[in-house]
């Protein structure tokens, strides 16, 4: 793998640099940062034509392959800045790991990891005035790939795109922990083992859109998704991994091929172990969660993904019935976990287990 490629700078003009949103009214990933990071893949010649230039458009034959066999990889990760204007990354190397297994599943070539860093941490500091400081705000960034050869042909493309884009959101609490209100999908799955549950890849995102419209019309935030074979097991809650406390007990589902292996779930793993907690990865039906609800054991719920870190969840609707989780209040340790994992992030707290890694 050629780790020595070679990234050309293209920067932005003084006088075509876009102007920068309200650091208050930033939403999610609407505006985009002066530049981004692209390169190509070749069958012949691999990764080449590496730069980081200014955001722009592309211009796709209509037979690129992305548009009818759906090839196409992402991750989602943040960025960070102190008072003092230092930038973090968290775990990006683990990102771009995930991402090359992805890359495997779905037929698409290896990233070289280490240009692929020094590119993100290069765009990142020509950037670093898009990097928000507002209390909770952050820079999202969006590594992606897609196979952009011109051929109607069900085959793994020889053209890809990888390229970086990057996003300031906004807290996504700005009103406080809020807890969600999830609606458990007995009519829909999401993935099968031995399907593509495990790689985040478009199609998987695409498929789930109408099962969380339904949801969001019966008024719930997002869906709980079962297993496909028995619809039995929990799985994942919308795009993000799912914790339960029932008792004194932790437990997530194990990742066997259907479950998305989040980085915040990794973290989060390690943490609990760390402070003691009864911490288990193992299978949980529906039905066990209903019955702990029913008798009081169920403490808390929450979900666990990068863009909320920690999501907890306030109520749970399964078969038309309401049950409410911890009164519909956000829980103890969910929110030890957000406060802990939010510190960690933006440098306010030292990091025992070199997740954060200094940009600049
Ligand atoms: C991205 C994602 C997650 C969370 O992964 P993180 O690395 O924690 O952001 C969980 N489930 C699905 C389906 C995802 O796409």
């Amino acid at each position: 793998m050629l780790e020595d490629l070679e990234i050309i700078l293209k920067k932005v003009g003084d006088d075509q640099k876009k102007e920068k949103p309200d650091q208050n009214k930033l939403g999610f990933g609407v505006h985009f940062t002066d530049h981004m990071f692209l390169m190509k893949w070749s069958y012949e010649d691999g990764w080449h034509d590496a730069e980081i230039c200014p955001y722009k458009n592309f211009s796709l034959d209509p037979a690129s392959m992305i548009f009818h066999y759906g090839q196409a990889i992402f991750e989602g990760m943040k960025a960070y800045k102190d008072k003092n204007g230092q930038i973090y990354l968290f775990r990006p190397e683990d990102n771009f790991e995930r991402m090359n297994q992805s890359a495997a599943r779905m037929c698409m070539p290896r990233l070289p990891v280490e240009s692929v860093m020094k590119a993100l941490k290069a765009m990142l500091y020509l950037d670093r005035d898009w990097i928000p400081t507002a209390e909770g705000a952050t820079l999202y960034i969006r590594p992606t790939m897609i196979a952009v050869e011109p051929m109607l042909g069900v085959r793994p493309a020889k053209e890809y795109y990888f390229y970086i884009i990057a996003s300031p959101v906004g807290a996504y609490y700005p009103e406080g922990f809020n807890p969600t209100k999830i609606y458990v999908s007995d009519k829909y799955v999401r993935a099968v083992r031995g399907g593509v549950g495990n790689v985040k890849t478009c199609g998987n995102y695409a498929a789930s859109l109408a099962a969380s419209e339904e949801a969001k019309k019966a008024g719930y935030t997002q869906v709980l998704w079962l297993d496909a074979v028995e619809r039995k097991y929990v799985e994942e809650v919308g795009t993000s991994n799912i914790f339960f406390v029932i008792g004194d007990e932790l437990i997530t589902p194990p990742l066997e091929g259907s479950i998305l292996g989040g980085i915040t779930r990794n973290s989060v793993l390690r943490l609990t172990q760390d402070w003691g907690c009864n911490v288990s990865e193992r299978k949980i039906t529906i039905d066990e969660v209903i019955e702990a609800s029913k008798s009081g054991s169920l403490k808390e719920v929450f979900a666990t993904g990068t863009a909320a870190v920690i999501s907890p969840v306030g109520e749970l609707c399964y078969k038309d019935e309401k049950y409410p989780i911890n009164g519909g209040k956000a829980g103890e340790l969910a929110q030890r976990l957000f406060d802990e994992i939010q510190a960690i992030q933006n440098g306010s707290k030292e990091d025992p287990y070199k997740w954060v890694v200094r940009v600049g």
